[in-house]
């Protein structure tokens, strides 16, 4: 799908047409031609109350779409997978289907490889968009109006479902482009942003409007929202990369990892040959933004890329078999490590000071000096993203808008805060989870929506 001009796209002319970083990328699963689609999916024995469809989020009927591929009506297959999950490409690509629908295959209790899940999902879906199948219409119009504040995943499923409903649709988005995480934030080895944007174009044929530039609290206020919509939905994900201050780390090669990866994905290469000519990088976490990262690093060619984290691999809450492949790309760990300070040595270079961590019996962290230092060219912290539930001027004046522990609190049924007006979903209430969460996230709101809007 990535072979689909950019030009041939509606959205702003933003992407551009220059060669970009994330295109020296190969994808790490490659797809599959028809026989072997066919000859995999008949391998499926379409399990009664089948566990790979339990394990997905937006319980996409996997026996299906996967039989229906076997029977070659691959548009069918594409259809299921849709109507479940319209964000069914991305999920295909970016999905830990180890963990997931193939983690929780049958064929792992004959010892058997478990289905190539992912890669058939893949297959119908390209398969759909490559001869231009739409399968979807505009519901009945209701003369309701729904504002969304942010164009990720959860916004976007759920302005989906809304248009279906016969609601109109508005998206407001403060970036160039729609997709959130999909077009800024996954690893290119997964997926490009130019696939998130043909995806998209499928949800904004059904008449999704787009705003771009438009940002909550600075072009726009939430309350301007609620009295001129139906009703709103929150899916603005979360902020910046965010660290502990740390001496030196306003040195220009200190940076965040979500902001490099995005740099990646969107900026022209021209623009980031300092990149091309790295040799050295240090990443900072343990989740799966700091594997994606280690080993995007790797993907570029940098010879020498560590990463350190302050607890041991068993408390890494990356998956583990990213951190597997990570190694078999020759990336280092360092465990119970924590850089202390950063020296400028030159323009181009940091001096890395680390210290020990040892974790006490309460489970929190002493740091214990060791006078070990490393010198790298570049250091990408990926120990977590800032939230929204200290943004305070955000949400002035809403009542019933409420945090628990960062995340807002929404009903689990229906996605309503505590504002009957105000529906969210996605990372703002999950603190951080999959694509494939947020989809499900924003199809759930769509219809807590509709039940207030229709029925309410
Ligand atoms: Fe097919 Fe595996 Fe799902 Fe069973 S669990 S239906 S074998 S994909």
């Amino acid at each position: 799908m990535s072979s689909i001009p950019l030009d041939k796209m509606s959205w702003p002319d933003t992407l551009g047409h220059e060669p970009r970083l994330e295109e020296d990328f190969q994808d790490f699963k490659a797809g599959l031609n028809e026989i072997e689609a066919e000859t995999e999916a008949n391998r499926c024995i379409h399990c009664y109350e089948a566990p790979c469809i339990q394990a997905c989020p937006t319980a996409i009927n996997i026996p299906q779409f996967i039989g229906r591929i076997g029977s070659g009506n691959t548009l069918g297959a594409a259809k299921t997978i849709l109507e479940s999950n319209i964000l069914g490409h991305s999920c295909a690509l970016s999905c830990p289907t180890e963990v997931l629908c193939e983690g929780a295959c049958v064929y792992h209790h004959l010892n058997h490889k478990p289905i190539m899940i992912g890669r058939l999902q893949r297959f119908a879906v390209e398969h759909a968009y490559k001869t231009g199948a739409k399968f979807f219409v505009p519901g009945e119009p209701t003369g309701k109006r729904v504002a969304l504040i942010g164009a990720g995943p959860a916004s976007l499923a759920c302005a989906h479902e809304l248009r279906r409903l016969g609601h109109e649709a508005t998206v407001y988005e403060k970036s160039a482009l729609p997709g959130g995480l999909n077009s800024y934030g996954i690893a290119p080895y997964k997926m490009k942003t130019g696939v998130s944007l043909v995806e998209i174009e499928q949800i904004a044929t059904l008449g999704v409007q787009f705003k771009f530039g438009e940002e909550l609290g600075r072009t726009f206020q939430l309350s301007e929202l609620v009295d001129s919509y139906n009703a709103v939905f929150l899916g603005l994900g979360l902020g910046p990369d965010s660290h502990p201050p740390i001496p030196g780390d306003d040195h220009p090669r200190v940076r965040g990892a979500v902001e490099f990866i995005s740099q990646l994905k969107t900026l022209p290469s021209a623009s980031l040959n300092w990149v091309r000519e790295l040799r050295s990088a240090l990443v900072v976490g343990g989740g799966n933004t700091a594997l994606d990262a280690c080993r995007e690093l790797k993907g570029l060619g940098i010879p020498s890329v560590r990463v350190s984290y302050r607890r041991g691999q068993a408390e890494m809450s990356g998956y583990l078999h990213e951190f597997k492949s990570a190694l078999q790309e020759g990336v280092e760990f360092h465990f119970n490590t924590v850089p202390v300070s950063f020296t400028s040595r030159t323009e181009n270079s940091i001096q890395v000071e680390f210290s020990q961590t040892r974790i006490t019996h309460d489970g929190s962290i002493t740091v214990v000096p060791t006078g070990s230092f490393v010198e790298v060219e570049l250091v990408l912290f990926a120990t977590g993203q800032s939230n929204f539930s200290k943004s305070k001027n955000l949400f002035a004046e809403i009542p019933g808008l409420e945090f628990d522990r960062g995340k807002l609190k929404i009903d689990p049924n229906t996605g309503q805060t505590g504002n009957p007006k105000i529906f969210s979903g996605g990372d703002l209430t999950n603190g951080g989870k999959e694509v494939v969460n947020a989809v499900s996230d924003g199809k759930r709101a769509a219809h807590g929506i509709h039940e207030v809007l229709i029925h309410g």
